[in-house]
């Protein structure tokens, strides 16, 4: 496994909410995290079928563009009764023409549990895949989970995306509820992230 060694890191993420957990995340290792903002990187198009393809295709059009190790993630809600759906989909579940609506998202999630009279509990998974890709085309893959239940009504406004309605297995509380640093502990994200600090430990 490559060792990472550079002291800043492009995180290739055009979304706010993820950008700042992967930031607080870096933070103790002593990395500054660059945004593809910061580059006004174009959004590569997400045409993979996996978590895995996506992270890939962000992490190397970034890396290639910038000549900076960048770090990626592709994430998403899986749901068990509605066949792991809207898996890689998840963010598309949530557009409009007017941008991203996750009220409209989480409202879809529950009338489709509901239209199928899906038993309780209502497992879901939240999955996350980091890809770091260096410029000479190289890269790591490292996966996280985070399993709980889909709950209604959602409940919460802290984070982001489908945080309201997702309550993490051990919890009574949703991620929505849950203030960023707890969530930062067990997040789908932060098991990932521990994977890829074996690599970051020992740089
Ligand atoms: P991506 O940018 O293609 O990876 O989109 C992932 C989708 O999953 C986005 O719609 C996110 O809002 C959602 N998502 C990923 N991680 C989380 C999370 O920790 N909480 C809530 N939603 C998430």
């Amino acid at each position: 496994m490559r060792k990472f060694t550079s002291p800043a890191l492009l995180v290739a993420t055009h979304n706010q909410g993820k950008f700042e957990e992967m930031v607080a995340l870096l933070a103790p290792f002593g990395i500054s995290a660059v945004s593809a903002k910061d580059y006004d990187l174009p959004e590569p198009e997400e045409t993979g079928t996996t978590f895995i393809e996506n992270a890939r295709i962000k992490a190397h059009a970034a890396a290639k563009a910038t000549g900076l190790p960048a770090l990626a993630d592709d994430s998403g809600i899986e749901v068990g009764a509605l066949g792991n759906a809207p898996g890689v989909y998840t963010a598309d579940w949530a557009e409009t023409p007017n941008g991203r609506d996750f009220i409209m998202a989480m409202t879809r999630v529950q009338q489709e549990l509901d239209a199928i009279k899906a038993p309780y509990p209502r497992h879901a998974r939240f999955c996350c895949t980091l890809v770091l890709a260096w410029p000479d085309g190289h890269d790591e893959i490292f996966e996280g989970v985070m399993d709980g239940q889909v709950i209604w009504p959602m409940r919460g406004d802290q984070g982001h995306g489908y945080d309201p309605i997702f309550q993490p297995n051990g919890y009574d509380i949703t991620f929505g509820e849950m203030d960023r640093w707890e969530k930062n502990k067990i997040s789908h994200r932060a098991d990932a992230f521990k994977k890829l600090v074996s690599l970051l430990e020992h740089a």
